[in-house]
């Protein structure tokens, strides 16, 4: 399982989207970000996202937990 902490990406906000691939995260970031902070998704921010996604059981996401 991999996430993708809303945070990390240097938003004020606890959101976290969780899924098997990179595909299924951004498709739910995508709608978070509309929604929520009423941005648009480009291709930029697919990319910036890409990059932020790590698995649940790496040390990215131990320091990005640690930050909640
Ligand atoms: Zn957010």
């Amino acid at each position: 399982m991999k996430d993708f902490h809303c945070r990390d990406a240097g938003l004020d906000c606890d959101f976290v989207a969780r899924g098997n691939d990179n595909k299924e995260i951004l498709s739910q970031v995508g709608k978070h970000a509309q929604n929520a902070h009423q941005m648009q998704v480009t291709p930029e921010l697919s990319k910036k996202v890409e990059g932020l996604i790590h698995d649940e059981s790496s040390d990215a996401h131990e320091r990005s937990a640690q930050k909640h």
